[in-house]
């Protein structure tokens, strides 16, 4: 067998192959999802310790089954390429013993002539495996795995779904990423991209997105934390997009203020941004009566336009993200 394939058990006619998995320089090794077929990076020390019937959870999609299920396509090839070598020498192997009998061919009267030679086998080495590399290790705060991804995930390979926590604020990261990426561009592009509105585009999707941020880990925290959730959410709608309703809600099941604990300077600034975004989605970013009502302190007027600027944005996500530590800092009464 080609170095890296070895066989370690006979029963009768069947074998059990052993193929290796050359890890990368990092020491991680691929896993390919069955169901989405997106790749991840698991540190190859911390996978030998797991144990052998572990299930793992794609990152990504959150499909979970028996971790043979997570060969990717290059470690499939080369165990393919292993298996192959064996076929072809047991293919030779029986050959060499069906003809054993007549090794020197003869001519009979009728009937054709067979000849056989054995040939010695030289396998080829096996493929290598060269998939993309991890630009950073993650390590699950819950069981310490080390792993790498390659977009927005939201599972541990090993122990599942992330903390709520930990989700916000990886998406909050994304969302100064995106404003670092774009502050990168070489500045013919960037101009070009800013007289089309792209970078207005860009911060008003910001904040729609801390909005919903703070939703989804809102509503996880609620339910993980309130023993009759389900009761208080009835037809309440999408309260967790309404900062007050929030803080309401929190605190008529028991919790503190969410108010106080944020500061009072920042909870305004919350509820401003938070009135831009629903301007945003709902009228064009024209201003409304509502949303001078959220802010008294504006000096625009019904009807104008609002604007907003990268600054801006950045205080939206260093604000949310304190907003985000308390929701998740709240403990049960
Ligand atoms: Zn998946
Ligand atoms: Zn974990």
């Amino acid at each position: 067998m080609a170095s890296g394939a070895e066989i370690v058990g006979r029963d009768s006619d069947s074998f059990e192959m052993k193929v290796s998995i050359p890890s990368d320089e990092d020491g991680f090794f691929g896993r390919q999802c069955p169901s989405c077929r997106q790749i991840f990076r698991i540190d190859g020390n911390d996978y030998d310790a797991l144990p052998d019937e572990v299930v793992l959870w794609c990152v990504y999609c959150g499909h979970h089954d028996e971790h043979s299920e997570f060969m990717t396509q290059q470690q499939l090839d080369r165990a393919l390429r292993a298996a192959g070598d064996l076929g072809v020498q047991l293919i030779g192997q029986a050959l060499d013993q069906a003809f054993s009998g007549f090794r020197s061919s003869r001519r009979s009267e009728f009937g054709i002539e067979i000849s056989y030679r054995t040939e010695p086998f030289y396998p080829e080495p096996l493929p290598g495996i060269d998939e993309e590399k991890l630009i950073r290790i993650r390590s699950c705060e819950r069981c310490s795995l080390r792993y790498a991804v390659f977009g927005e995930h939201r599972f541990c390979p090993v122990c599942g779904h992330l903390p709520a926590l930990v989700v916000a604020l990886d998406a909050l990261a994304a969302e100064t990423a995106r404003l670092d990426g774009v502050a990168q561009l070489p500045a013919q592009t960037a101009a070009m991209l800013r007289e089309q509105g792209v970078f207005t585009r860009l911060w008003v999707d910001t904040l729609k997105n801390l909005v919903g941020v703070v939703e989804a880990l809102g509503t996880a925290v609620f339910r993980d934390t309130v023993p009759d959730a389900d009761q208080r959410l009835r037809g309440k709608g999408n309260i967790f997009q309404r900062l007050d309703h929030t803080a309401d809600l929190f605190v008529d099941a028991g919790y503190p203020d969410l108010r106080t604990v944020v500061d009072p300077a920042r909870w305004q600034r919350l509820i401003e941004f938070w009135a831009a975004r629903h301007v945003f989605t709902h009228n064009d970013g024209l201003v409304d009566e509502k949303y001078l009502t959220k802010v008294p302190a504006s000096t625009m007027r019904i009807g104008q336009r609002l604007t907003t600027t990268e600054q801006l944005c950045r205080q939206a996500i260093a604000d949310t993200e304190v907003l985000c530590r308390a929701v998740a800092g709240l403990t049960a009464p």
